[in-house]
């Protein structure tokens, strides 16, 4: 169903509707905080400038973080101007763009005036995905081993990529890093106490950053950063990629580090049209290099930019957003800010205090049984998350839920195409795409096995380097036996390899679709075959390679249709012929798809808990949230950019430990000093005991949340239904036992009976005096 403008516009309130309406040659800053409509009045606003303002929608360019926001995005607008419109719209994250517009002019960017050739990175470049990339690292990093054992220096692949990554994400060459390192004085003592041991290792990684970009211009590929890097010398170049923008529009500004900022600057550089919308709140933390300051570089860079503050919350309830500004203004480094919501009323947020990271898992997973009990019919498993800090601490609670029988799913991104099926599969296809790609070449040569020993293909790499060509070259010539001293019965097994790459190749040519090609493939090696022979979960893995070739065939489909409509649409210039092909296309969209969140590709969201970290859950809400290890070193956390309660609409709770097992280590937590400051100023704003939910009572609070999550109320008696359907009442049998040879060991397990079936009473939580310790 279409949503037509005029009652768009009207939804709206007043400062929402001034965004939207802002005159489209007007540089914008929309600034507010969570949940008060930002995403909402941007898509508005693209719609605005194409309908009302008669904006050709390929002209206009809308970036946002992750794939899930573009595609929510995408889907959203579609409700306002329709698929088609939709579809000329350039909306992605940043990587996306440029790697589109790379496709189409180039990566040496088609530049003004003279067309130069670069030998750098040539038109059929890969994009490396960030485990590639780590992978070619820590190859790197190996081989200096040796070197800065002595040194007495520490590095780890993980410190090593995030450094370069955070160097290139500032525009930093390894050059750079390089002609910054500290010099020594004469008596070989550095300045302001810095220890010989970090400027070796600085020295060290500058060097290999070094290396790295020379090994990935030899595999003729660009990692997520380079996109950018690239993309910022293209636009800057190329006056046609230049003129194409009429308008940009970023969601989540606050995300931007300096290369996006100076794309968008790029991008925006002809008609200077810029709208942004961000929360300079949620980014303080610095996560991948985000700078708040790109906001108030702004206003020099745009001498017209505009501000407009929404301060309405739509999503969460007085007490919840009470609660997190509570928490934000603890950092005097925040932007004070107003934020009101029309849901004044509600449950206080509940602060739990557990023995340990186990009693916590459970705590949270009987409460989740508690309210489903309470609450069935309305809110079901997939109204829950548990937001948690870091990937390390969803072991437990993923072992804990399966335990208690609670379906849940884990959103952690990059799963689909890191599997190994997948990525087995995919290296062929790369390697016809560009055969300079050693990743795919070293993944390829021997799957399925064939007998290609580990030495052979070292020496092949040696020879590869030797001559400055690719393995993959050197094989071709050991094959047509231009290279002549290799043993027979190798090269007979290399003659199988180069076979199946080039008959694939050779279907390529003719066109052969990318699903097609990839179903070749498969045939070609023998693929199920080889699974169910090495694989124990090959009936699963096979299920993978069929997801793939739908993954295939539905781009095909599409970019099928995007070819007819630019037939029709001649201004659209995007439409023709961009440097790609199909199947090119495809294998750039499977590496991207890691870019900044990936959907858990594994069935429906809906009947399950989500357990996810903070930074996948940007965006998102969900009627019920939890938030376990409200630690110090841990909450906030400094690599993370958000507060995780503003994700929850009706009813939040807080937990933290008083031991827990962090690398196989038990150590005494602290509660954050962000919260037990809060609690010195405000002891009322969290709740001491869990919300007063029975079964059959309290139905007043059933409408309550019914109200907050604009759901229907239901028969209470569904609570009961849905109980059986999750075998909810067998689980709450199998707790009585531990109930009752717990009732000391767990503190927070009530000393009276419990209400019939939830098994979890009140419980004893914060006294006071505790908080400090
Ligand atoms: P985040 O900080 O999480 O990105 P946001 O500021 O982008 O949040 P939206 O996702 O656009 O907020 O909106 C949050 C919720 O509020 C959505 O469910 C949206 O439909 C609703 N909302 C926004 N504006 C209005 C409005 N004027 N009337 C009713 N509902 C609204
Ligand atoms: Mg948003």
């Amino acid at each position: 169903a279409t949503i037509s403008l005029e009652c768009l516009i009207r939804s709206l309130n007043p400062a929402q509707k001034r965004s939207v309406t802002h005159p489209p040659d007007r540089p914008l800053q929309i600034l507010a905080g969570p949940g008060s409509g930002k995403t909402k009045v941007l898509i508005s606003r693209i719609a605005h400038l194409i309908l009302h303002h008669h904006l050709p929608p390929h002209s206009i360019c809308a970036v946002t973080f992750t794939n899930k926001a573009a595609n929510e995005m995408r889907v959203r607008l579609e409700k306002i101007i329709g698929k088609e419109r939709t579809s000329k719209v350039k909306m992605g994250t940043f990587h996306a763009l440029c790697a589109a517009f790379l496709r189409k002019y180039g990566p040496s960017g088609g530049q003004d005036g003279e067309a130069e050739e670069t030998d750098e990175v040539k038109s059929n470049f890969t994009v490396c995905d960030s485990s590639e990339s780590q992978k070619i690292l820590r190859a790197l990093l190996k081989e200096r081993q040796d070197q800065f054992a002595d040194t007495g220096a520490t590095l780890t692949d993980r410190i090593l990529s995030s450094t370069i990554s955070r160097a290139k994400s500032r525009g930093q060459s390894s050059k750079d890093l390089l002609a910054a390192l500290p010099r020594a004085s004469n008596n070989g003592v550095y300045a302001n106490g810095v220890s010989s041991a970090t400027v070796e290792r600085d020295r060290l990684v500058a060097e290999i950053y070094e290396e790295y970009d020379a090994e990935l211009r030899r595999n003729n590929c660009l990692d997520f950063d380079d996109l950018l890097l690239y993309g910022v010398k293209l636009f800057k170049g190329n006056k046609k990629a230049r003129e194409w923008c009429r308008h940009v529009l970023v969601d989540e500004f606050q995300d931007t580090n300096t290369v996006q900022y100076r794309l968008m600057l790029a991008i925006a550089s002809t008609h200077k049209c810029v709208t942004i919308v961000g929360d300079p709140d949620q980014s303080i933390y610095g996560w991948r290099s985000a700078e708040v300051e790109n906001l108030a570089r702004m206003t020099t860079d745009f001498p017209k930019v505009e501000q407009i503050f929404l301060e309405q919350n739509y999503r969460s309830t007085g007490p919840i957003l009470d609660t997190s500004v509570a928490i934000i203004s603890q950092d005097p480094s925040r932007i004070p800010k107003t934020l009101h919501t029309t849901h004044t009323s509600g449950f206080t947020p509940t602060l739990l205090k557990l023995a340990n990271e186990k009693d916590e898992a459970e705590a949270v997973a009987w409460e989740i049984k508690r309210v489903v009990a309470w609450a069935g019919g309305v809110v079901g498993w997939g109204d829950f998350a548990v937001l948690l800090r870091t990937n390390a601490l969803s072991r437990t609670f993923e072992s804990t839920f399966q335990k208690e029988g609670i379906p849940c799913r884990v959103l952690k991104g990059h799963k689909f195409f890191e599997r190994l099926e997948v990525k087995d599969l995919l290296a062929y296809l790369q390697l016809v795409d560009n055969p300079a790609y050693d990743p795919a070449f070293r993944r390829a040569v021997n799957t399925p096995s064939r007998g290609i020993g580990e030495k052979t293909i070292a020496q092949i790499v040696t020879r590869a380097q030797a001559r400055k060509s690719s393995p993959y070259t050197i094989v071709q010539l050991i094959c047509a036996s231009k290279i002549p001293d290799v043993k027979p019965p190798v090269k007979k097994k290399l003659v199988g390899f180069v076979k199946v790459v080039e008959q694939l190749g050779a279907h390529a040519k003719e066109g052969m679709a990318a699903a097609d090609l990839t179903r070749k493939l498969t045939e070609l090696l023998d693929y199920h075959h080889h699974l169910r022979s090495t694989q124990p979960d090959w009936e699963a893995r096979w299920e993978n390679v069929q997801e793939l070739i739908t993954f295939a065939s539905e781009f095909e489909s599409k970019s099928a249709a995007d070819e007819e409509e630019a037939g029709e649409d001649r201004d659209d210039e995007w439409e023709e012929a961009d440097g790609t092909t199909p199947l090119r296309a495809f294998l750039q969209a499977s590496m991207l798809s890691s870019d900044g969140d990936n959907d858990d590709s594994e069935g429906s969201a809906t009947e399950k808990v989500t357990l996810s970290t903070c930074h996948a859950a940007k965006g998102l809400e969900w009627p019920v949230v939890f938030v376990p290890a409200v630690e110090e070193k841990m909450f906030p956390l400094d690599r993370s950019e958000d507060i995780e309660e503003e994700r929850a609409q009706a009813l939040l709770y807080l937990t933290h430990t008083d031991k827990r097992k962090i690398a196989a280590e038990t150590m005494d937590r602290k509660l954050s000093v962000f919260v037990s400051k809060v609690l010195e100023q405000t002891q009322s704003i969290f709740s001491t005991s869990l919300p007063p939910f029975e079964l059959g009572s309290s139905s007043h609070k059933r409408e309550e949340i019914c109200r907050i999550i604009g759901r229907k109320e239901t028969d209470p008696r569904e609570a009961r239904r849905m109980m059986d359907e999750h075998n909810f009442q067998r689980a709450a049998r199998r707790q009585q036992v531990p109930l009752a040879r717990s009732s000391g060991a767990r503190p927070w397990v009530n000393q009276q009976a419990p209400p019939a079936c939830t098994g979890f009473g009140s419980s004893r939580v914060l006294h006071q005096g505790e908080v400090a310790n």
